[in-house]
């Protein structure tokens, strides 16, 4: 195996199996977080396929147990974690998410998986993080949670999950700050993935190179900001 581990959560398509395959094509061994069994190990075996060390980790980032049960199966494989990428992501019904109407079932499913997901991934791989020389947390976040951004009520659950994931990042960074843990948050653009019913205009790939730069950073990388191709998002 490598010297390195990546986890990447939700990676067995769309944007985390790009960023996968990114940093397992730069030598990173890569921990393929997937909830579904058959949906990871085609991933396992894809990313195996184009010569990358890949295995999986079963992970459902709303389940407590799923996520302390990951930490042990690296542990067990790995000893230590270099990278988590909190990739893992939904949006909740685009129908149901004007904000004078808004379902409250609806919103705290979303919240579940954007923002208590990436806190309980978080805290379960934080140990394991702790023992690599330079740690990096990258949280998938959005354009759309950036509050200087909005221009008005769009998806009232998915933007403010985002909004809420930002204040988390900077959080972590703040309390991380004395340590070699470097955490930052990434905007991917819009692409083209069952996400935006392929809507969008940029490549699983191009969405994922800002998530690869931020897992990448040298020590004296920035921390505790928010990051697109372009550089800086506004909070
Ligand atoms: P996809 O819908 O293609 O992939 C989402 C991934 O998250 C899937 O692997 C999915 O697994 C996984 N996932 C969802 N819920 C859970 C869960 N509870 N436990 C574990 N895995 C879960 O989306 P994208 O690749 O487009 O999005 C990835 C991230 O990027 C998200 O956080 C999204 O908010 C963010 N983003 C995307 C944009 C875009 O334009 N696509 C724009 C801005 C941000 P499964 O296959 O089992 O459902």
């Amino acid at each position: 195996m490598s010297n390195k581990t990546a986890l990447i959560t939700g990676a067995n398509k769309g944007i985390g199996l790009a960023i996968a395959e990114g940093l397992g094509t730069r030598g990173f061994t890569v921990a393929v977080g997937a909830r579904d069994d058959a949906r990871r190990e085609e991933a396992v075996e894809r990313l195996r396929t184009n010569g990358i060390n890949a295995f999986g980790v079963a992970l459902d980032v709303t389940d407590d147990e799923s996520v302390a049960a990951a930490a042990k199966t690296i542990e067990a494989t790995t000893g230590r974690l270099d990278v988590l990428v909190n990739n893992a992501g939904i949006s909740g019904a685009f129908d149901r998410q004007t904000p004078s109407t808004l379902d409250l079932d609806v919103i705290r499913t979303v919240l579940d998986t954007n923002v208590f997901g990436v806190i309980r991934v978080t805290n379960a791989m934080l140990p394991l993080l702790r023992r690599a020389d330079s740690p990096r947390i990258v949280n998938m976040s959005s354009n759309m949670g950036s509050l200087a951004l909005q221009t008005g009520p769009q998806l009232a659950a998915y933007a403010p999950s985002k909004t809420m994931l930002n204040s988390i990042t900077a959080q972590y960074a703040r309390e991380l700050a004395g340590t070699n843990v470097i955490v930052n948050a990434a905007c991917p653009g819009y692409v083209a993935t069952d996400f935006t019913g392929f809507q969008g205009q940029r490549t699983p790939e191009q969405g994922a190179a800002i998530a690869i730069r931020l897992a990448t950073l040298p020590d004296d990388g920035p921390r505790g900001g928010f990051f697109d191709d372009n550089g800086e998002v506004p909070w």
